[in-house]
């Protein structure tokens, strides 16, 4: 099967995806064709303050299937994970944002976006020199671009990631820490890690204005970032009541369908609050 996909070895059995090796084989055909067609998207989520002001996005990429219509990054990304795949994939949207970053700054405006990179497109040895090459062949600031990894970048041993993050913030790039809470040894990382930001997973977020238990783990989480300095995303904020629980850190921001879907990256831009008038009419908050 390696063989017919082009000589290259995936390995659909690390690939989290609840598909049939036959389905995954298809998938897997189809997104080189992607890729080679250029039919993925950049779609954009902001991440808004207590007071629904977008302070930064995250991108999410989509794929414009011809038959399928926008298929979500649930069906391909873990295949593309699998195998090698995932680095053109992973640089597509790498240089998708850059490209956005870049051209906002020739604007004269400024947006931080933070960008997804799976623990194989991490490893891979032309990372750090693929971010470098995508902020200087756009003209963005290192400083504008967040990577959000989760704790699975660490395969074996720390580090060998640390010293790869430590390269990529010489360029001024910083890392979040995704899907915090849901991994093993979460609080270890948070020390070895030159990360400045948590983005606490929905699992907890949902039930945090209801929950007890789940209240004081996100309460524990928030008071852990803020005494080693780090930064805080509430992920899939989607209430009233959810927004209000988090309302009480000022400074926590939330991502969630309450402010904002993932939608074309232009349209949210077109959108955006920006400060010098422009933009949506009285700026978008919802
Ligand atoms: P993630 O990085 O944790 O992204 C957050 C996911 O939560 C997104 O799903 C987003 O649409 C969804 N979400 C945001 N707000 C809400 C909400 O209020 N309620 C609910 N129910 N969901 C919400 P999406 O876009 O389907 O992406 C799923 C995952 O796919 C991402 O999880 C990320 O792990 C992966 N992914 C997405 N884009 C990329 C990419 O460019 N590269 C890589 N390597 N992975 C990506
Ligand atoms: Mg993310
Ligand atoms: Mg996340
Ligand atoms: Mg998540």
């Amino acid at each position: 099967r390696a063989k017919e996909a082009g000589g290259h070895r995936c390995d659909f059995f690390d690939a989290a995806l609840g598909a049939s090796i036959a389905q995954r084989f298809t998938i897997e055909q189809e997104l080189r064709r992607a890729l080679a067609h250029d039919e993925l998207r950049l779609f954009l989520q902001p991440q808004a303050d207590a007071q629904g002001r977008w302070r930064a996005a995250e991108a999410l990429v989509r794929w414009q299937h011809p038959q399928r219509g926008l298929v979500p990054p649930a069906e391909f990304v873990p295949v593309a994970e699998g195998c090698e795949l995932i680095e053109p994939m992973g640089e597509w949207v790498l240089r998708a944002a850059c490209a956005v970053l870049g051209r906002l700054a020739r604007q004269g405006r400024r947006v931080t976006l933070a960008v997804n990179v799976s623990p194989r497109q991490f490893h891979h040895p032309g990372f750090v020199d693929a971010v470098r090459a995508a902020l200087q062949d756009h003209g963005a600031a290192g400083t504008d671009l967040v990577l959000e990894v989760t704790e699975g970048v660490v395969v074996q041993g720390v580090e060998a990631v640390v010293q790869r993050m430590q390269a990529l913030t010489a360029l001024g790039v910083r890392f979040s820490l995704d899907d915090f809470g849901t991994g093993y040894s979460s609080l270890a990382y948070l020390k070895r890690l030159p990360i400045h930001e948590l983005k606490i997973d929905r699992a907890f977020v949902r039930d945090a204005p209801d929950d007890p238990s789940d209240a004081a783990l996100v309460e524990a989480i928030i008071a852990v970032a803020e005494r080693l300095g780090l930064r805080v995303v509430a992920e899939g904020v989607e209430t009233d009541a959810q927004a209000a629980f988090f309302a009480r850190w000022p400074h926590v921001l939330q991502q969630g369908y309450r402010w904002g879907r993932p939608a074309p990256a232009d349209e949210v831009l077109a959108a955006w609050p920006w400060d010098d008038g422009a933009g949506a009419p009285g700026g978008a908050t919802r």
